[in-house]
């Protein structure tokens, strides 16, 4: 990430982003912190096109945008908007729903606060991607629906949700947490597996589903059934904290949306120390611009909101 400075009141955004210009010139400077690089012959001297907003390198006449790559790549919307979204998005702690955005930007369709917040969050997860490791706790819960039943009762109406969360002494460090369509041994172990480094010690409440995790490179701790409630606390406070959260912000959500929820419960819960981070990613402004995936893979028309199974991007985006 670059060391941009980072707004730290809303007054000062406000100073900070005034026009198109500043947010151009935001862009600029976090794509390019020393100076315009053609990105695909490195050339350093270009041209800029006035009205088409492109830069074009000198020696070949690669076209470049600010914003390619990045979540605003051929948008309508100004760029202003897109700053104040990202902001407000990432400073509001608990989050913002469409309808709260729609009112704050004073935006006439509900449609654009909607689609500019499912963009955003399309840049939420990617992030994510290395496992988690250390002590890790791996609980599942159930959102939604009607509350009978046992613990893994099938109630029809619910999603399952499950959760990995580091545990470091008496803190929580970082967590991941998948909505899942059962609760088989297959499904769990798919998910650990992709969420946790082989050699953690993982907890778990000893469902017979995570019987054979020692098998596969972890240090499994079952738990009693009767101390569960204490011996998987971070868990349950996530499951908590994300029940809370999800009621509160957003008066429920539908089963087929939740993941992208859950996404950005993630990804709040993981940045809650970095908020100028926080801005930068979900703008699609990390330090390598190779990196980046397209955008049309991520917004094709339908959306089907990011998750794992892991898919590599390499594409060049220009
Ligand atoms: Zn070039």
């Amino acid at each position: 990430m670059n060391h941009l400075p980072y707004p730290k009141s809303i007054i000062e955004f406000q100073r900070t982003f005034q026009s198109e210009r500043d947010c151009e010139e935001y862009l600029f400077k976090s794509r390019w912190p020393n100076g315009f690089v053609c990105p695909v012959c490195g050339d350093r001297e270009f041209y800029f096109i006035e009205t088409r907003r492109i830069f074009k390198c000198k020696s070949k006449g690669h076209q470049t945008s600010l914003t390619a790559g990045t979540v605003m790549h051929r948008t309508k919307q100004p760029l202003l908007l897109w700053f104040w979204a990202a902001y407000i998005m990432t400073t509001e702690t608990p989050g913002v729903s469409a309808l709260q955005l729609q009112r704050q930007l004073g935006l006439k369709r509900y449609e654009v606060a909607y689609n500019l917040l499912q963009k955003l969050r399309a840049s939420m997860v990617r992030h994510d991607r290395d496992k988690i490791s250390g002590t890790v706790e791996v609980d599942e819960t159930y959102i939604g629906g009607p509350t009978t039943g046992g613990k893994r009762g099938r109630g029809a109406k619910k999603a399952i949700v499950v959760a990995a969360v580091e545990r470091k002494d008496k803190f929580m460090g970082r967590i991941r947490l998948r909505k899942i369509p059962n609760v088989t041994e297959e499904t769990l172990l798919g998910f650990i597996k992709e969420t946790i480094e082989p050699g953690s010690y993982v907890e778990t409440d000893g469902f017979s589903s995570y019987r054979n995790l020692s098998k596969h490179g972890y240090d499994h701790r079952p738990i009693a059934p009767d101390d569960v409630d204490v011996a998987l606390p971070k868990a349950h406070i996530v499951f908590g904290n994300l029940k809370t959260w999800l009621k509160g912000t957003f008066h429920g959500v539908s089963p087929k949306h939740l993941q992208a929820y859950l996404n950005e419960f993630v990804f709040r819960f993981n940045r809650r120390k970095t908020p100028m981070a926080a801005f930068q990613t979900l703008l699609g402004l990390s330090t390598n611009v190779e990196q980046w995936p397209e955008y049309k893979t991520l917004y094709s028309g339908k959306w089907i909101h990011p998750n794992a199974p892991i898919v590599k991007t390499t594409q060049k985006v220009l």
